[in-house]
């Protein structure tokens, strides 16, 4: 409790992007969010007053952290899972809790927990050796996917091969893995709900998300086309899986739909890239909702406020013009796009980094929807012309 205001302290562990975003929804609820940095140059960090620097897989630097907070909750999946069952025991209020963030952290057991949950899911199995590998190939055929299932992101993880001597590298790497038949993607869908421990459940509409190199570049709320059914369907499942895992917070469950109906990818227990959309697009955005969840507040509406709305990654090129060039270009974006809303996150431009975020909203899918991605485009590369 802060003695000043007499409102919760909500502590996140990362100080990333979503912590950033995070703090700002904090602002308004009259909170100030107490942050876990690698560095004091962390994008949250360089914004938040209450910044502890230390090491999130180092129980010690939790345990001075988690002290005085009210909650303790996360901005990214990688800290150690025993550790946060150990502060839990130790009676620290944890959102999500270890039983449930394991289904994030871990692919395998995901899969695992689905399965018997009855989720569709690609077909799957792990794989410890080539020959596991071939005898997976032999029923569902190559190429396969194979993943880390630990440790991923942003397609990092993830390799599609189409025979075991082109895993020979991957296998012998010492990294757990499983496999994947390879699905025919129409396109990839997210459904983002948000869970209170309370037990109050809030649903997003289903979004597209569109991926480019295995990284998503751009968000479509709600997903074009998609049939109502369908998108219940998609709705209720995510809502499903968030209670019987006991998920608290915020739960993105990243799907494929396929020519014979939905599958689930995986699971994120955290603000999540496909959701960036409802800061101007929902009534609740997912950082509020988020907050309001792991304090076992009510849960805000997450309607949302236009027809459609589409985010639009930023993501570094490889020329680093772009930062010296970045204030004229937000000069021009804001001149030549005046309802484009630009998040830029405070970190360092490097090839392929998510280093902010544009969000137009509108009636019409294909204007709103070039409006975004020529703004996101002409910020990142400037005029092509
Ligand atoms: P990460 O944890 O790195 O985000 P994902 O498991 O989400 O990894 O996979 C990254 C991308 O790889 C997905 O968005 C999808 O485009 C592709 N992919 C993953 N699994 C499969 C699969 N079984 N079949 C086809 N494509 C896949």
């Amino acid at each position: 409790m802060d003695e000043r205001t007499g409102l919760p302290i909500v502590g996140m562990v990362g100080a990333g992007q979503l912590a950033r975003m995070t703090h700002q929804a904090a602002i308004a609820l009259g909170q100030s969010l107490r942050i876990l940095a690698d560095s004091a140059h962390d994008g949250a960090a360089l914004i938040a007053p209450d910044v502890v620097v230390g090491d999130y897989r180092v129980l010690e630097d939790l345990h001075t952290f988690a002290r005085g907070c009210d909650v303790l909750t996360f901005d990214h999946e990688h800290v150690p899972n025993e550790h946060i069952a150990a502060l839990a025991a130790e009676g620290v209020a944890v959102h999500p809790g270890a039983a449930a963030l394991r289904f994030a952290q871990d692919k395998q057991a995901m899969r695992e927990r689905l399965t018997a949950m009855g989720v569709p899911c690609p077909r799957w199995a792990p794989i410890t050796d080539a020959a596991d590998l071939e005898s997976f190939a032999a029923e569902v055929g190559w190429p396969v996917v194979l993943k880390a299932s630990t440790g991923g992101y942003d397609g990092k993880g993830v390799w599609v091969v189409g025979s075991a001597d082109e895993a020979q590298e991957v296998l012998g790497s010492g990294t757990e893995l499983l496999a994947e038949e390879r699905v025919a993607i129409v396109r990839e869908l997210a459904a983002d709900v948000a869970r209170s421990p309370f037990g109050q459940g809030a649903a997003w509409p289903v979004v597209e998300t569109v991926q480019r190199d295995g990284i998503n570049v751009e968000v479509i709320a709600p997903a074009p086309d998609l049939d109502d059914e369908t998108a219940e369907y998609a709705q209720s499942l995510a809502l499903r899986i968030a209670a019987e895992l006991g998920v608290t917070g915020v739960l993105a469950v990243e799907l494929f739909e396929t020519a014979e109906g939905l599958l689930v990818n995986e699971l994120a227990m955290r603000p999540h890239n496909s959701a960036h959309w409802t800061i101007e697009g929902a009534c609740t955005s997912q950082f509020e909702q988020h907050l309001r969840a792991v304090l076992d507040y009510p849960l805000g509406s997450p309607a949302p406020i236009a027809p459609v709305v589409v985010m639009a990654n930023l993501l570094g090129g490889p020329d680093d013009v772009v930062p010296k060039a970045l204030d004229e270009r937000v000069h021009h974006l804001m001149a030549h796009w005046p309802d484009v809303k630009i998040h830029l996150y405070g970190k360092q431009f490097r090839p392929g980094r998510k280093v902010g975020h544009v969000t137009a909203l509108g009636a019409d899918l294909a204007t709103v929807r070039r409006r975004a991605t020529e703004a996101a485009d002409y910020l990142m590369n400037g005029d092509r012309t």
